[in-house]
């Protein structure tokens, strides 16, 4: 009977997707990846939603709405390991520079006041399908628990390719420095 592959599941939040787009530069790599792994849910496959166990979850993105809490909190129920991927997963990256104004003010900016605005309604968008801002940008793990962090805006392709197959060969993930510095 043939061994079951590891599932890797990746999902983002509020992100740019650059850090999946990274993942995408592991280049001929991934051909090796697909013999390893099986991918669940992930925007690499368009999967959206999560079916059992995952072995190893990667999250890219902060939580900067309801919407991201809700879809971090599902993904964490199903990850055996989850992993931040990336400064805005660690810790709220360029979305949360928002975090020193006042919501209110990031709003009126937003959709009222801002230099480039066009909105003759003279409203802020309420509609219930938008989701609903968090007062702040929050990392992953101050939402839920993670396991481990790759930082790097974003992470370098070898740099993601040595932890996942670290993890799933059950090696620790110990970087080289020229996969972890940024200067
Ligand atoms: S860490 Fe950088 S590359 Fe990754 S989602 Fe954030 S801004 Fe994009």
């Amino acid at each position: 009977m043939s061994k079951r592959k590891p599932k890797v599941a990746t999902t983002s939040l509020c992100g740019c997707f650059g850090c999946h787009m990274s993942f995408l530069d592991i280049d001929e790599r991934i051909l090796q990846l697909v013999e390893l792994v099986e991918f669940a849910r992930s925007p690499i496959n368009d999967i959206k939603s999560c079916e059992g166990e995952i072995d190893i979850g990667l999250v890219e993105g902060g939580c900067a709405n309801e919407h991201n809490v809700e879809v971090l909190r599902e993904f964490r129920k199903h990850c055996k390991v989850l992993i931040s991927v990336g400064d805005c997963a660690i810790g709220g990256g360029v979305p949360a520079l928002r975090n020193t104004v006042p919501l209110a003010e990031c709003y009126e900016e937003a959709f009222l006041n801002g230099p480039t605005v066009v909105n003759p309604s003279g409203k802020v968008p309420d509609d219930p399908e938008i989701p609903l801002l968090l007062d702040r940008v929050y990392p992953a793990h101050q939402v839920v628990k993670i396991d481990g962090f790759l930082p790097g805006c974003p992470p370098s392709a070898d740099t993601l390719w040595e932890a996942l197959t670290a993890l799933l060969e059950g090696r620790p993930v110990d970087l080289p420095y020229s996969l972890v510095k940024y200067d």
